[in-house]
């Protein structure tokens, strides 16, 4: 029986997008767990600086019944949590739970409160959220029973197969020989959000060298492609799909792949080619599609837009990887905590005129202000599980003239879409009134939406079943909260996935510590074992039916109660926000 401690920070968590990923949040959860002893002090400094207190090496508590101290180190990993260890029989011990409790308590009280929740509702946020998930949590539980995806993994990585271990072979020599190198060409040559054009030029070449079918520029996004094999038996078989991603941060001192996107793509390709190799010399008839993904960091998601312009349709699977500071799976379900978000404009349009006869015009700045103010207003109306936070890009020409146009840009998160909407409701009224008080008028526009995702159990203890064969280092033997394969979420509901997730960095995501592993022997290890894994679970996909009726039973079920989840949420919300918020 495992308790789970949660810390929520009440005030100054940092938030610059360097030391977090999109996994972002105010909210730590405290596990037991096991930590390698390497991680632990590197851990505590993200810890540390996370959480705005001058240290945080260890917990120092008296324990009551020995009256002796102890120390517990504790640890944080890329998923925002906090672990402490209760490995050791005093810890181990029931009234420890407590103990601990008060003593972690003591540590954060300035920022933060404690709460202990029982293990098996912590893919939820909010208590709200954990009542209304109840019952489809039990249902998940009973379906990952039923399909028992460790068991299944356990005997498809264990069994012996000389053509799967081909395969993975094959993968390999790709990486070395060629893919390693192209992954460093792009790390060296980085280009932010939808300006990736040498990236695009360089790997669609490769592609076309192979004889893939290419076509840059789908659903109207410039540096998006998709590549097209088609086995020399037919098409008439599955299709298996691999995105990879290529755009590079921004900074101030010049673009860089600190998120080591430029692996993404060659690591697809060593598996990919592995795979068409492999399907030529058996006779397999299908598809190998290869989606390029401009952009992930940045607004719009472009995978929605290629998903709504049916980019995706037709693929029977989809896998891509994502660098890492460990090895893990993550939990089957859903529930991720902090990738439900609206990104909206909010554009007021006044009236120019001169500033020495301003009463002709209609300040559009004024009421972008105000909105901006009224928004503050509303925080204390809202959940304090909302993240709200904008920027004001464009406030006027010239001083000496009342502005015209002013834009407000906002991403607006919450646990949850349903309340999410709620939110996004109130802001657009506070919008709306700020326009009708200075005789402005506002367009809103909702250019992104970011939505919880489906993970599955049966590719997620797939992947990390091979994980172990394969040597990956820095296991996380914790499964961590359910977060789908892609960070748009949409189209894990509709198409099961996987993202492989194997450590290649020291450093947290966004930082020059990941960049600087991209290029070495910690990056490139990481790189090759997920190609490696990748093709071990293409091929399973092909070639073992039981595995693709399970995934399919688990996707549709999932899909169905992720559904269920959000009426239970809009019920459980009906009072709170059935009240007259507008009827827009
Ligand atoms: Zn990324």
């Amino acid at each position: 029986m495992c308790e789970w401690v949660r810390i929520t920070a009440s005030r100054g968590v940092p938030n610059d997008g360097r030391l977090w990923d999109a996994e972002t949040s105010n909210a730590f959860e405290v596990t037991p767990r096991s930590a390698p002893e390497s991680m632990r002090t590197r851990q505590v400094v993200v810890a540390l600086i996370m959480l705005e207190r001058e240290v945080l090496g260890s917990l120092r508590c008296t324990v009551p019944a020995t009256e002796t101290e102890h120390r517990w180190d504790v640890i944080v990993d890329h998923s925002s949590s906090i672990y402490v260890p209760l490995s050791d029989p005093v810890t181990r011990a029931p009234h420890m739970r407590t103990t601990i409790r008060s003593c972690l308590t003591s540590v954060f009280t300035a920022s933060a409160a404690v709460t202990v929740l029982s293990s098996g509702i912590t893919a939820q946020t909010t208590e709200t959220q954990r009542a209304a998930a109840r019952e489809i949590l039990a249902e998940i539980d009973a379906l990952q029973n039923r399909l028992d995806p460790t068991g299944m993994a356990q005997r498809l990585a264990g069994r012996g197969d000389a053509e799967r271990d081909a395969v993975v072979t094959r993968t390999t020599e790709l990486w070395q020989a060629e893919m390693r190198d192209l992954s460093d060409f792009i790390g060296q040559n980085p280009e932010v959000a939808w300006e990736e054009f040498l990236a695009v030029d360089t790997l669609t070449s490769v592609l076309r060298r192979r004889g893939w079918d290419v076509e840059i520029g789908v659903a109207g996004l410039e540096t998006a492609f998709v590549a097209t094999w088609t086995a020399p038996a037919g098409a008439d078989g599955l299709t298996l799909g691999f995105i990879g991603e290529y755009d590079a941060l921004r900074d101030a001192d010049g673009p860089f792949h600190g998120d080591q996107h430029n692996a993404q793509t060659p690591i697809v390709y060593a598996s990919a080619f592995a795979i068409a190799e492999y399907m030529e010399r058996s006779g397999t008839p299908g598809q190998l599609k290869i989606y390029g993904t401009p952009a992930e960091e940045v607004g719009p998601p472009a995978k929605v837009i290629m998903h709504d312009a049916g980019i995706f349709d037709g693929a029977d699977l989809l896998v891509r990887s994502h660098g890492v500071t460990e090895t893990s799976r993550s939990r089957a379900g859903f529930g991720s905590c902090c990738l439900n978000i609206n990104e909206v404009k909010y554009t007021f349009l006044g009236r120019p005129s001169h500033q020495m006869a301003s009463w002709f015009g209609r300040n559009a700045l004024e009421a972008a202000v105000h909105f901006y103010t009224l928004v503050d207003g509303l925080r204390s109306t809202l959940r304090p599980e909302a993240s709200i936070q904008g920027v004001i890009p464009e406030g006027g020409e010239a001083p000496n003239v009342v502005p015209q146009r002013a834009v407000v840009d906002y991403y607006i998160r919450y646990p949850d879409p349903v309340y999410l909407e709620h939110v996004t409701k109130m802001m657009n009224d506070a919008a709306r009134g700020a326009a009708l008080a200075t005789g402005t008028t506002v367009e809103v526009d909702r250019y992104g939406e970011y939505r919880d995702g489906i993970s599955l159990g049966t590719l997620q203890e797939l992947a990390f079943a091979y994980a172990g064969e394969l040597d990956a280092p820095r296991m996380n033997p914790e499964r961590t909260r359910p977060s789908g394969y892609e960070e748009t979420g949409v189209v894990t509901k509709d198409i099961p996935g996987i993202g492989i997730s194997v450590f290649s960095s020291r450093g947290a995501n966004h930082t020059r510590g990941m960049l600087d592993d991209t290029f070495n022997e910690i990056g490139h290890t990481g790189f090759r074992i997920s190609a490696e894994i990748m093709s071990s679970i293409v091929y399973d996909f092909m070639t073992r039916p039981e595995l693709r009726d399970a995934v399919a039973e688990e996707q549709a079920t999932l899909s169905g109660l992720l559904d269920e989840y959000h009426q239970a949420l809009r019920e459980a919300y009906a009072a709170e926000i059935g009240a007259p918020t507008g009827n827009h």
